[in-house]
């Protein structure tokens, strides 16, 4: 490890805190050090109240933070002399422990302190820096993590026994901390959890920390622990999507809820999962605790979902009576998968939680392999995993945000997405939760959101085997389909009927049509397992009631289209599938219209451009995110029991009324 501190970067900083908000980003730019809201920093500082009287507050990273983000608003003031009163206490519970971090605030709309906060306070040092560093947790995982520590370190760190982070663990560090603490102290380790390091000025503190990871970093290749190969494993590129969705359809059905399941075909977790000791190694535990609240304390193996739940409600109930207070069971459902075939798959209510798992697990996953190479991986006991797992406070922080918007942890596709109608679907389905998947022929479609929950890909919905590999690639970033608009349409140049052009008409119904035939079949047998019922919504036209001369092909094209839709409604209405069509009108803001051809109508009708682009009952513009927003309503609540329904978004149409 390398410390990352520069001094020409430093020397922008203005003051002290900005030399923590510095360096905590610089310890959050090294995964395996912190992932994910793990790890906390803290600066203490001496400061004038409202009254003039000086006073040493604590700053302390505030929960919710990531270090690798953090800034100045992410560090809670919490006066220091009575947190360092607090650890005097015999007891105090977790509730009681936050009520006194609240109310000793200084600045009263700053973020709950860390949990940790009353541990930084009692370690006597300007700047303290806690990680949970890949290369500690690998050492203090083993049976003999102890000694060894007591090896590397000597005299130089404080060796902390595993107890739940909290109140009772500051309050041992504290005791510890007096105890063993000598001239040479840089730091403290805590079994089976993490490191701390201190110092006087930012920079020792941080560089304190990667010199003490380092020093592990070096054990473990003195151990030949440190270096791993690329497992010689061969990966295939099999369709996979017929063997995830069901199991994504499990996983939902185990949560109670709608999951999204990421899939990670690679050397490295196919390797794991079919090592031989792969039963033994994966079922131990996280590699530090907190890790637990994302992962659950063990992977799945195989696919046997049912099991894994009853298993885990058989851990329930084996831990739960033991507990201070009542607990709630927490759904059953896995959050890893390993399997021989497809390697690893994550899962989490949104594709952002699925991540997080991935993220986590990947390093576990080297985590284990170098305990193992040093003589056995040892994760906590399950009950210390059950007490993290159902802590309260850990709880309250994954139930911060109420109830969650209502297509969460489902997955929609929309074809022809980059622009107009289309894009508006991805956008109306994302505010709802959806993951979303956006196909479109335009180069855009790849870039059009930047999170976890959007993945554009370019496609030709008229090529078969270009839409099959989107549906795989659909499915092994999300898990499943839920629900599918199909929007992707060409509007070709007015040709009367006498003038027709075959190969015109031809490319129209490839496109407007038999895609659609096409991308419907193939994505049946995924809507069929979808949580909450499969639901596509076709987006028509007015042509469909109201055609006009010159559009022959595409007017014919979206009224078989529109046929489809009802054979559909009435042949997959036993698999819980729902199908509609929106039928529009004069929506200008699409890839159709061009500023000319809208003036040439405009002209072709005796009117400006805004009274052409009002023409209908209600004298309204219909805009793309209208037709959006009612595309996405239909594949929810709202048209829970319709199928089979024709709806315009036209501001009314005297023809089609
Ligand atoms: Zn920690």
């Amino acid at each position: 490890m390398r410390s990352l501190w520069n001094n020409k970067e430093a020397a922008q900083c203005s003051d002290d805190l900005d030399l923590r908000v510095y360096s905590s980003r610089l310890l959050g730019r090294e995964p395996s050090l912190v992932l994910h809201g793990g790890g906390n920093t803290s600066v203490k500082l001496s400061e004038k109240n409202i009254l003039g009287e000086s006073e040493t507050l604590l700053y302390v990273k505030g929960s919710g933070w990531d270090l690798e983000s953090i800034d100045r608003p992410g560090f809670s003031p919490v006066r220091l002399d009575h947190l360092i009163r607090l650890a005097d206490l015999e007891a105090l519970s977790d509730p009681q422990m936050v009520n006194e971090l609240k109310t000793h605030m200084t600045v009263s709309s700053a973020p709950t302190p860390s949990v940790e906060a009353i541990l930084h306070a009692i370690l006597p040092f300007k700047y303290v820096d806690h990680t949970h560093a890949d290369a500690l947790v690998t050492i203090t995982n083993t049976p003999d993590g102890r000694e060894r520590i007591d090896r590397i370190y000597g005299d130089d760190t404080v060796i902390v026994p595993y107890i739940m982070p909290g109140f009772d663990l500051a309050r041992l560090c504290a005791v510890e901390f007096k105890k063993q603490r000598s001239v040479k102290t840089i730091g403290m380790i805590l079994m089976n959890h993490g490191v701390f390091s201190f110092g006087e000025t930012a920079r020792e503190s941080y560089e304190r920390m990667i010199e003490l990871v380092t020093r592990a970093e070096r054990y473990l290749e003195t151990q030949g622990a440190w270096k791993l190969a690329i497992p010689d494993v061969s990966v295939a590129d099999t369709a996979l999507r017929q063997k995830l969705a069901p199991l994504r359809r499990a996983l939902s059905d185990a949560a109670g809820a709608p999951m999204i399941m990421h899939t990670r075909r690679v050397a490295q977790t196919l390797g794991f999962a079919r090592r031989d000791d792969v039963a033994e190694i994966s079922q131990q535990g996280p590699a530090t605790p907190d890790h637990v609240i994302r992962t659950k304390r063990v992977p799945l193996l195989g696919r046997d979902v049912r099991t894994f739940a009853e298993q885990y409600r058989a851990y329930f109930e084996r831990h739960a009576p033991r507990a201070r207070e009542p607990k709630t069971m927490l759904d059953a459902a896995p959050r890893v998968i390993l399997d021989p075939e497809f390697g690893m798959a994550c899962a989490g209510r949104t594709a952002k939680d699925a991540g997080i798992v991935k993220d986590i697990y990947l390093h576990t996953i080297d985590v284990i392999l170098r305990a193992t190479r040093l003589g056995g991986y040892r994760a906590l006991p399950a009950q210390d995993l059950f007490d993290m797992e159902y802590w309260d406070l850990e709880q309250a922080k994954l139930r911060k945000t109420g109830a969650p918007p209502a297509f969460t942890g489902e997955i929609a596709l929309v074809t022809g997405a980059a622009t107009g109608i289309g894009r508006a679907c991805v956008t109306s389905l994302l505010a709802r939760g959806a993951a979303v998947v956006g196909l479109d022929r335009n180069p855009a479609i790849e870039t059009l959101h930047a999170h976890a929950d959007y993945l554009g890909l370019l496609c030709d919905v008229t090529d078969a085997s270009a839409v099959e590999a989107a549906l795989e690639r659909a499915i092994t970033n999300f898990g499943g389909l839920d629900m599918l608009i199909l929007n992707a349409g060409v509007f070709p140049q007015s040709r009367a009927i006498v003038e027709s052009d075959t190969d015109q008409w031809r490319e129209t119904l490839e496109v407007n049509l038999t895609s659609n035939l096409v991308l419907l079949r193939s994505a049946h047998p995924l809507l069929k397992l979808a949580p909450n019922g499969g639901r596509v919504v076709i987006i028509g036209s007015k042509n469909v009631h109201a055609p006009g001369p010159g559009a022959g092909a595409y007017s014919a094209s979206k009224a078989a289209l529109n046929q489809l839709m009802r054979v559909a409604a009435i042949e997959w209405g036993t698999d819980g599938i729902r199908i509609n069509a929106i039928h529009p009108d004069a929506v200008f803001d699409t890839g159709l219209w061009t500023p000319d051809l809208i003036q040439a109508r405009a002209q072709h009708y005796g009117l400006s451009v805004e009274q052409y682009k009002k023409r209908n009952i209600l004298n309204v513009e219909v805009a793309s995110r209208d037709v959006a927003e009612l595309a996405a309503e239909m594949c929810g609540a709202l048209f829970a029991k319709t199928t089979g329904a024709q709806v315009p978004v036209d501001g009314g149409d005297i023809r089609v009324i």
